[in-house]
């Protein structure tokens, strides 16, 4: 991996495992001091920009939401010389008015996992990195206006509670996370999210949205399923080709600052 420098990072969720959207990619083998991350990672241009991927749950969606090495994928990622982090993720519906097929850029989490290694201070120094505002608001806003270009279903904001799976939820624990405020509901976006402000990375979910959660009674399909997880692949594509071109070649955020006043 030596001489790799990478900019952004995207890691693939359900139906993205298919890194055929890079140019002249090779596979780069990456070990960690956590582990090994979730599989190879592809490196390659993308729309003319130097690009990582890897598939979040490995090529044959063999590991479960609540075994995935996070820190070992964000490490990578790091190593590559990565400073943008964008993540599609499959979610479910919290709102009757965010349908299947639609796309939210939520800014909120609320987190519902249990014991996942989630810092990369685990003893040394002491790290209380800020998740007021957990994701990237630059990289976010690109993502919406990258959706409103393609006149793509896409909603701005909202709060996407993450539970540890790998079950869904109860109808009760649905209802409940509804009467938090949630409005979507996913089991990967966190630790992935707050290690990568760990790593002063900019990240950036887009949730695209598979079908609502139990609180609404509903008539399951498989088919109908299958064909949203689909179209949501097509729709994540188009998008991140958009992203490509609107991202700039410096960051004005804050997430490149993340560290400054969070080690004790
Ligand atoms: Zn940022």
């Amino acid at each position: 991996m030596k001489g790799e420098r990478v900019d952004i990072g995207i890691i693939g969720g359900t139906g993205i495992y298919d890194s055929g959207l890079l140019e002249s990619s090779k596979e780069i083998k990456i070990f960690t001091p956590y582990g090994r991350p979730s599989d190879f990672i592809t490196v390659g241009l993308f729309r003319g920009k130097s690009v990582a991927f890897i598939p979040r749950h490995g090529k044959g969606h063999q590991i479960p939401p609540h075994i995935i090495n996070f820190r070992a994928n964000i490490w990578s990622f790091k190593q590559l010389g990565v400073t943008r982090i964008i993540a599609p993720a499959a979610v479910g519906s919290l709102r009757e008015e965010l349908k299947p097929g639609d796309i939210v850029i939520p800014d909120q989490f609320i987190d519902r996992t249990q014991g996942r290694a989630s810092s990369f201070y685990d003893g040394g120094q002491v790290c209380h990195v800020s998740t007021a505002d957990p994701f990237c608001p630059e990289l976010s806003e690109i993502a919406f206006e990258a959706g409103r270009e393609l006149s793509l279903p896409v909603h701005k904001g909202g709060t996407c509670v993450v539970v540890q799976g790998p079950r869904f939820s109860t109808r009760a624990e649905s209802k409940l996370f509804r009467s938090w405020g949630a409005d979507i509901i996913n089991m990967t976006i966190v630790p992935e999210c707050v290690l990568a402000r760990e790593a002063e990375i900019c990240y950036a979910p887009l949730a695209t949205i598979t079908d609502y959660d139990v609180w609404k009674k509903r008539l399951v399909s498989v088919d109908g399923i299958v064909r949203i997880l689909k179209e949501n692949v097509d729709k994540t594509r188009k998008l991140l080709e958009v992203m490509m071109r609107r991202i700039p070649e410096k960051r004005e955020c804050f997430c490149k600052d993340a560290l400054k006043e969070a080690i004790l």
